[in-house]
């Protein structure tokens, strides 16, 4: 396992990723987004034309596709047998189903195992979703949990979304949002919540910058 452990959990639109990498940059560790693992797995169900309501479809898809999850120029690449989909698993139709594969037991659990094996191959990582801190990682070196107000994380998702050439109604985003924070917060396996231990960050009023600043003064007093 890496020797240094930092998890960023919270809930969409609240920084995460971009803290995750500025953060590993800054410390020179490895960073990984299980975000986009999930979003993969739902990627590649939906190529397949899976049923969603069938457990065992997702599982198949799981066993028996080979995705890539590699770190390249400060970006974690995805790949799905050979074809990279690092942008494709942003679509809003991804974002709309990957509940299904968040929601079931035995899907996060191979998944946690692919985020454990990925942290025992390098030496230092910040690895940031739902369920780091309090499922994967109950022993990491230091646990984050950020959040920020609602309009703001829309706002924010909606640029990111407007960047990548999507049309987007920041009102309705908010409200997608609303509905993935109760879908994240209310499941019975892993929900999204804050470890007992996590340092709890709001971004609403700060920049990234600032924000890994203050993770920064963590990381010294918490590894010295
Ligand atoms: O972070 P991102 O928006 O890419 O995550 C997409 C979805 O994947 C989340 O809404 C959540 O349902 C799921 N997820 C999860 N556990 C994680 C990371 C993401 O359930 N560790």
């Amino acid at each position: 396992m890496a020797k240094l452990i930092i998890t960023i959990d919270g809930p969409a639109g609240s920084g995460k990723s971009s803290t995750a990498k500025l953060l590993a940059a800054k410390i020179n560790a490895s960073f990984l987004d299980t975000g986009a693992m999930y979003r993969a797995v739902t990627l590649a169900a939906m190529q397949k034309g899976c049923d969603f309501n069938d457990v065992s479809q997702l599982e198949k898809i799981i066993d028996n596709t080979n995705f890539e999850f590699k770190i390249k120029d400060g970006v974690m690449v995805v790949k799905i047998a050979g074809e990279d989909v690092t942008e494709k698993i942003r679509d809003p139709q991804v974002t709309g189903n990957v509940r299904f594969v968040a929601a079931e037991g035995s899907l996060r659990a191979r998944l946690v195992k692919l985020q454990r094996e990925f942290a025992a191959g390098v030496e230092q990582i910040v690895t940031e979703g739902r369920d780091q801190g309090t499922v994967v990682f109950p022993d990491a070196n230091l646990k984050i949990f950020l959040t920020a107000d609602n309009t703001e994380r829309a706002k924010r998702r909606a640029m990111e979304l407007s960047q990548n050439g999507y049309k987007v109604d920041v009102t309705n985003l908010q409200k997608e949002i609303e509905i993935r924070d109760l879908q994240d917060t209310s499941r019975k396996v892993a929900p999204l919540t804050p470890a007992k231990d996590a340092v709890m960050i709001d971004t609403t009023n700060f920049t990234l910058e600032q924000v890994v600043e203050e993770i920064l003064k963590l990381v010294k007093n918490s590894v010295g």
